[in-house]
């Protein structure tokens, strides 16, 4: 049966990323040798890093001054470097849910933390528009795409002090300005890679401004002197990002991408408005692209279980809802094709049939 893959994360990949990453774990480049088995160091990797971090650039218009980094330990690692790095005062944070609690929570191991706002009353279905960013703080993180709630800052917001953002699962979904940011990162298996690297997008100037001393591996200018090769870099998942960059580009880049997300995510928000036995989670203004949060409404809740099970013998793989929401979500990253939003749909509209 063919699978409708609607994982949250790890999650869809481009056909070519997979293909391409397959063939260069059994013979790299035609030399004979898998990928996994050569020197990170060696001609041939040097160069799939070169092109991944001038694609990153390339793709992304990312301005002078800045440097892109591939690193190991995730989006989570990069919770605790942010404030080791960046933190010398007070840090102040947006609140929009699970992702954001974590980068708040290491914040607090290294200085003062203001929370500017929370959607918290409201299980994070929104997102917080008016608060003020304290001049005073050190920078300002928010994360840009809820993955458990659905919901998205869609605009490049302005920021008085450095802006740090968590993109883990939006990067690559629309074009961005990245001169209003000073660092974005986020772990590549949402939207870009398998599991196993993270990105970082870092304006060089804003380093070296705290006091204390940093640990070598986990000071961002280790990084950006050694060219994200200080230590052995998690060599596949390059590998496999640059083949989605590629991809991203053969398509058209980011205005492209970003046009083709508005029209899958519109198909499946319109069956959810439309539908009598569905509703939305997330705040209109506020929904995702890329994870789109629904529910059984009220009256219908008894229909869920059943739903879930008639949708799965269809295909349809990774649509139950985050613990935290309940419900059906389904990821609709850039990899996603506009037939599988298409099949969910029909999906919804023939079990509305089933239970009128
Ligand atoms: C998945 C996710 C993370 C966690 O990423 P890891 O690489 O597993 O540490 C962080 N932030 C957001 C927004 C995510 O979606």
């Amino acid at each position: 049966m063919k699978k409708y893959n609607f994982n949250a994360g790890p999650s869809i990949l481009p056909k070519e990323t997979i293909d391409n990453t397959a063939k260069a774990i059994l013979d790299f480049n035609g030399i004979g040798l898998s990928i996994m088995e050569i020197s990170h160091r060696s001609k041939d990797f040097q160069a799939v890093m070169d092109e991944a971090v001038a694609l990153f650039k390339e793709l992304l218009n990312i301005p002078e001054g800045y440097s892109v980094l591939f690193l190991g330990g995730g989006a989570s690692l990069e919770f605790c470097m942010i404030p080791y790095n960046l933190l010398e005062k007070k840090a102040a944070y947006l609140n929009t849910g699970v992702w954001a609690n974590k980068a708040l929570k290491e914040a607090k191991f290294f200085g003062e933390v203001i929370e500017v706002a929370s959607s918290k009353d409201a299980n994070y279905s929104y997102i917080p528009k008016d608060y003020i960013i304290p001049t005073d703080a050190d920078y300002f993180h928010i994360t840009t795409n809820n993955t458990i709630y659905g919901t998205e800052i869609h605009t490049d917001i302005d920021s008085p002090v450095t802006l740090v953002a968590d993109m883990s699962s939006d990067i690559f979904s629309r074009p961005i300005d990245v001169k209003k940011y000073g660092m974005i990162y986020g772990g590549a298996q949402k939207n870009l890679a398998p599991s196993g690297v993270s990105f970082v997008i870092i304006k060089d100037e804003i380093l070296g401004k705290v006091s204390r001393s940093i640990p070598t591996m986990l000071d961002y200018r280790t990084h950006i002197k050694d060219g994200s090769m200080f230590n052995t870099p998690p060599v596949v998942p390059i590998y496999a990002a640059l083949q989605t960059l590629k991809w991203i580009k053969s398509i058209g880049g980011l205005e492209v991408m970003y046009k083709m997300n508005v029209e899958k995510a519109e198909v499946l928000y319109n069956e959810i408005d439309r539908n009598s036995l569905f509703e939305g989670t997330a705040a209109k203004e506020d929904r995702s692209l890329m994870n789109i949060c629904f529910v059984m409404k009220e009256e219908y809740k008894h229909l869920e279980a059943d739903f879930f099970t008639y949708a799965t013998e269809r295909g349809m793989v990774g649509i139950k809802g985050h613990r935290s929401v309940g419900g059906f979500r389904a990821s609709t990253y850039n990899a996603l094709p506009k037939e599988s939003i298409e099949a969910l749909v029909k999906c919804m509209q023939d079990f509305e049939q089933a239970h009128k």
